[in-house]
C-alpha cells in the first residue's frame, strides 16, 4: 500500500497558524502517513512535533525551509531528514534569524513612510515573537483593513516594487545546501514554479544545486499547476533529481492546497523517499 506524503508544511514556529501538535493531529486526521515540518529558517517546532507524531503513530521527517539569496532573488531550499541537534545548521539559522529581525524593522520603517504606523509591533503581535516574516505583516495589515486578504497585502505592499519590500540578504545556496548535508539531510529546491525564472535560469540553478550536493526538487507543490507538475517532473528526470511533494500548508484557509491534499507524483518520477525505509527514517520499518 502506498503511503501519503506531505513534505512541506509550516507551524506557529514560523508563519503557520497551527502549533506543531495541532498540525500533527490534523495531518493524522487527513490520512497523512509521513509528514515533514519545514518551518522557515527555524528548527524550534521539531521537538514538540516529534512528541506528537510519536503519540499519533505518524512518521515525522524533521525538516526546515531555508531562505536563500541566489541570482539576485530569494529562493527557498528545503532540508529533509536533518538532525535537529546539528550545531552548524543551528548557527547558520541563527544568522538568518538575526537578519530577519533587522529586515522586520526595515519593513516597519518603510510601511511607516506609507502612513502605516505600528506595523512592526502589530506583526510581532501576530507572530510567536521570535520569528517575524512578511506573513505576519500581512496578517496585521488585514486586521487593520488595509486589504481584504493576505494575498492582496502581498500584492500591494510586500512584493518587489512595492513600498514595504526589502531585497533579501539571506544564506548563499552553497551555505544552505552545506548546512543541510552536514546535518545528514537531503536538500530540495522548494516550489520552483513560484520564482518565475526563465528556463535557462532555472536550469542554471539546478546545475549549481546538484554540484553542491542537492538531490531533490519539489515537483508537486500546493502552489503549482497541473502543467507545472509535469514540467518539473521532466526537469527532475532529465537532471537526475529526486521528486518531492508538499502542500506548503500554513493553516486552515491556506491560499494553496490543503494538508496532505496534493496531487500524486507523475508516475515516471523517482520519489525523494525511495530509500527512506532503508536509511533515513528507521521508524518506518517497524510499522
Ligand atoms: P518571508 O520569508 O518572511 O519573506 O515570507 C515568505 C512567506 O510569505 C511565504 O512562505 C508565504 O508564506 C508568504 N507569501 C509569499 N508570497 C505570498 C503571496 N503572494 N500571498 C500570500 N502569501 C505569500
Ligand atoms: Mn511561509
Ligand atoms: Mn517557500
Ligand atoms: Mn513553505
Amino acid at each position: 500500500m502506498s503511503r501519503r506524503y506531505d513534505l512541506h508544511t509550516h507551524s506557529t514556529a514560523s508563519d503557520g497558524t497551527l502549533t506543531p501538535p495541532e498540525l500533527i493531529a490534523l495531518a493524522a486526521a487527513k490520512g497523512v502517513d509521513v509528514l515533514a515540518l519545514t518551518d522557515h529558517d527555524t528548527l524550534e517546532g521539531l521537538a514538540s512535533a516529534r512528541t506528537a507524531a510519536d503519540a499519533a503513530g505518524l512518521i515525522l521527517a524533521p525538516g526546515v525551509e531555508i531562505s536563500v539569496t541566489w541570482g539576485g532573488r530569494t529562493i527557498h531550499i528545503i532540508g529533509l531528514g536533518i538532525d535537529p541537534r546539528d550545531r552548524t545548521l543551528h548557527d547558520g539559522l541563527a544568522g538568518l534569524s538575526a537578519y530577519r529581525h533587522r529586515r522586520a524593522e526595515e519593513i516597519g520603517r518603510r510601511l511607516a513612510r506609507e502612513g502605516i504606523e505600528g506595523a512592526l509591533e502589530g506583526a510581532r503581535a501576530c507572530s510567536n515573537g521570535r520569528l517575524i516574516g512578511r506573513t505576519h505583516f500581512a496578517r496585521f495589515l488585514v486586521q487593520r483593513g488595509y486589504a481584504s486578504n493576505e494575498r492582496e497585502v502581498f500584492k500591494r505592499y510586500l512584493v518587489k516594487g512595492k513600498p514595504g519590500h526589502v531585497a533579501g540578504d539571506w544564506a548563499s545556496l552553497e551555505a544552505a545546501v552545506g548546512w543541510i548535508r552536514g546535518a545528514g539531510g537531503q536538500a530540495v529546491i522548494a516550489h520552483p514554479g513560484r520564482y518565475r525564472f526563465t528556463r535557462t535560469k532555472l536550469l542554471r540553478l539546478i546545475g549549481q544545486f546538484r554540484e553542491l550536493g542537492g538531490v531533490g526538487i519539489e515537483v508537486v507543490s500546493g502552489s503549482h499547476t497541473r502543467d507545472e507538475h509535469l514540467l518539473f517532473a521532466r526537469y527532475a528526470q532529465e537532471n537526475r533529481l529526486l521528486a518531492s511533494v508538499g502542500s506548503d500548508f500554513h493553516g486552515p484557509g491556506n491560499p494553496w492546497a490543503g494538508l496532505g491534499g496534493t496531487a500524486p507524483l507523475p508516475s515516471f518520477c523517482t520519489p525523494i523517499w525511495v530509500d527512506w525505509e532503508r536509511q533515513r527514517l528507521p521508524q518506518a520499518i517497524s510499522e
